[in-house]
């Protein structure tokens, strides 16, 4: 393997809080290690249309605290494809880039995995996203921020719920995990969190019916993750409709809200960690793989585990909502 002298950084798939902080992150500890950085815009796209510049220290100074990416991001159908991924091997060879690190979340990192085994070209990946379904991680960038934001908004529409006896169904995103919804459950003490990974075990409107709402509380609030496999706030508010049209219910959709913000002090902290390790990572000759946070030490997970989309929910949490909600 030829030494790696210039490094390529991306941000790509769903923005996420705390992206910024990551590129400050890996290009600062790149220049400080002797790398060159180049910076590609709009992620895989902007590596098969050759949006690429060079990254000096102060072309990421003041970006720590913004949200979004000022690298921006982009979902690119034809790095699907094995002449896109060729398109976006030229240009990385253009520029001399030697190594990429991709900041995203699952579908950016399986995108890696495929570019990295095709074209022999060393990646290490950031797990950025707010929906923290990667595995081999306990948080991914962004996570913080959107749980904090969800906590915000639920604490909000509370007090029109109290004040209307009103069941509001919460929907939160998350992309077929429920971490969001769970955790924001705990964190805004909501009735409730409806996810999807309990979804096939439990008709989970059915149990809130029977423990939650009959025991005559002035509101209620039900958190839901997005997904088909909850039917979403709008599909458990319809059924609600239908089979207890006693309830003045409401729906929710938080949406892009939640993807929006200056980061915590928790994804700041995450994201500059994760970049610093990245390029440790590429130093010791790691590739093809995504850092992890493993109780706040950084390890290296391979991507093929990174991206099994079988991340467990902690059940305690389940329990402990159930109980405090009584
Ligand atoms: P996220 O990274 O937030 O999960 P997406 O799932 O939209 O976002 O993925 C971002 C991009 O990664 C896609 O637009 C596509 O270019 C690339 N990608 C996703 N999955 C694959 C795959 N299996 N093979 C190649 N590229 C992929």
């Amino acid at each position: 393997m030829a030494a790696i002298k210039t490094i390529g950084v991306l941000t790509s798939g769903g923005d996420a809080p705390g992206m910024n902080a990551a590129i400050r992150a890996v290009t600062r500890s790149a220049i400080f290690s002797g790398f060159k950085v180049k910076g590609i815009y709009r992620g895989y796209r902007g590596l098969i249309n050759d949006e690429v510049i060079e990254l000096h220290s102060q072309d990421v100074s003041g970006i720590m605290q913004k949200g979004g990416t000022i690298l921006k991001s982009a979902r690119c159908k034809e790095f699907t494809t094995t002449d896109g991924r060729r398109q976006a091997y030229d240009t990385m060879r253009k520029h001399g880039i030697d190594a990429l690190v991709v900041i995203g979340g699952d579908g950016s990192l399986s995108g890696a995995r495929q570019f990295a085994s095709e074209f022999n070209v060393p990646i290490v990946g950031l797990p950025g996203t707010i929906d923290n379904d990667l595995y081999g991680t306990d948080h991914t960038i962004g996570y913080d921020t959107a749980l904090n934001t969800v906590m915000w908004c639920v604490d909000h529409i509370r007090d029109t719920a109290t004040s209307h006896d009103r069941l509001f169904f919460i929907e939160v995103m998350g992309r077929n995990a429920g971490f969001l919804a769970l955790n924001g459950a705990l964190a805004s003490g909501a009735e409730a969190a409806i996810i999807p990974e309990i979804s096939t075990e439990v008709d989970q409107l059915a149990e809130l019916i029977k423990y939650g709402f009959k025991k005559r509380k002035n509101s209620s609030i039900v958190l839901v993750a997005e997904s088909p496999i909850t039917g979403g706030a709008m599909g458990l508010a319809e059924r609600v409709r239908k089979e207890f049209p006693q309830f003045d219910t409401r729906v929710t959709i938080l949406g892009h809200l939640q993807r929006g913000g200056s980061p915590t002090a928790q994804d700041r902290i995450l994201a500059s960690r994760m970049g610093a390790a990245a390029i440790e990572a590429l130093l010791e000759d790691q590739r093809n793989v995504m850092i992890g946070d493993d109780d706040e030490r950084m390890i290296y997970v391979p991507f093929s585990k990174a991206i099994r989309k079988d991340k467990p929910i902690d059940h305690d949490l389940l329990d402990i909502l159930k109980r405090l909600t009584i």
